[in-house]
């Protein structure tokens, strides 16, 4: 039993074959699969996808990559969306300063925003990070002191373990992906073996972020058994548990209920 706890499989990369991407992720046991439509353009899709399986939940935010064309009305507009009831979470949202697509201002006045709308529907901040550590931590918690604990996730969390001891005193969980499968991730792998259990979640970040030996490739929700196996390995652990408890973890983070079969 696995939980692809962030996917993007309304990629224009899935176009030719996403039934048989969504067909191998439920051979390979994955149960669930929060599926993360970012922009505007993909709401609606991620909508109809999650509507139509089972496994499949929708989480709808606005990436800081696109920050430049946020406006503070689309709140409304996300809000209304987040009505439906297999709509999760809020996000991806957050900071990436690596690439200058949007202004540093804007991707902080979306994401502010967004902490505020997750906090008044209830439901848990999904967390795109990329160099910007300091802003985010101070953004983070600015909104800890106000309003208490976060409820969410930091995903594709690639740092070391000082880091992780930061966000997890705020609340958050961590999202382990494909880079704990790089041999050259010491930094992230001494984390990962010292992270309380119950706060990772695992997942793909599909189409991106493949682990080995996919590295390069395009990534799918199938590939997340390779991350539990990789953390198993890490923890001196068993595949299975470490499956069995991230999966757990993952429904009490989003508040689902985890279907007998993903499609
Ligand atoms: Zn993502």
């Amino acid at each position: 039993m696995l939980c692809d706890s962030h996917a993007h499989l309304d990629a224009p990369q899935f176009d030719e074959d996403r039934a048989a991407v969504l067909q191998r992720a439920a051979d390979a046991g994955v149960r669930a699969i929060v599926n993360v439509g970012y922009s505007p353009a993909t709401w609606p899709t991620t909508l109809a996808l999650a509507a139509a399986h089972p496994g499949l939940f929708a989480c709808l935010g606005f990436h800081p990559n696109d920050a430049a064309t946020w406006d503070d009305a689309m709140i409304a507009t996300l809000a209304e969306l987040h009505a439906h009831p297999k709509a999760v979470a809020v996000g991806e949202t957050g900071l990436d300063y690596y690439r200058d697509d949007a202004p540093p201002e804007r991707q902080r006045a979306a994401f502010v925003a967004q902490l505020a709308l997750a906090r008044a529907l209830g439901k848990p901040i999904v967390i795109h990070h990329r160099e910007a550590q300091d802003d985010l931590l101070a953004i983070l918690r600015a909104a800890v002191a106000a309003h208490g604990p976060l409820h969410g996730v930091l995903h594709a969390f690639n740092g070391g373990p000082a880091f992780a001891t930061e966000l997890l005193a705020l609340g958050l969980h961590l999202g382990i992906g494909g880079p704990v499968t790089f041999k050259n991730a010491t930094a992230l792998h001494d984390a990962v073996r010292a992270l309380p259990l119950d706060r990772i979640v695992i997942e793909t970040d599909s189409p991106y972020l493949a682990p080995h030996p996919h590295r390069g490739r395009r990534n799918e929700s199938a590939y997340v058994a390779l991350v539990a196996e990789r953390i198993a390995v890490l923890r001196e652990s068993d595949p299975a548990s470490i499956a069995a408890t991230t999966t757990e973890n993952a429904a009490r983070l989003f508040g689902i209920a985890i279907p007998d079969t993903l499609l």
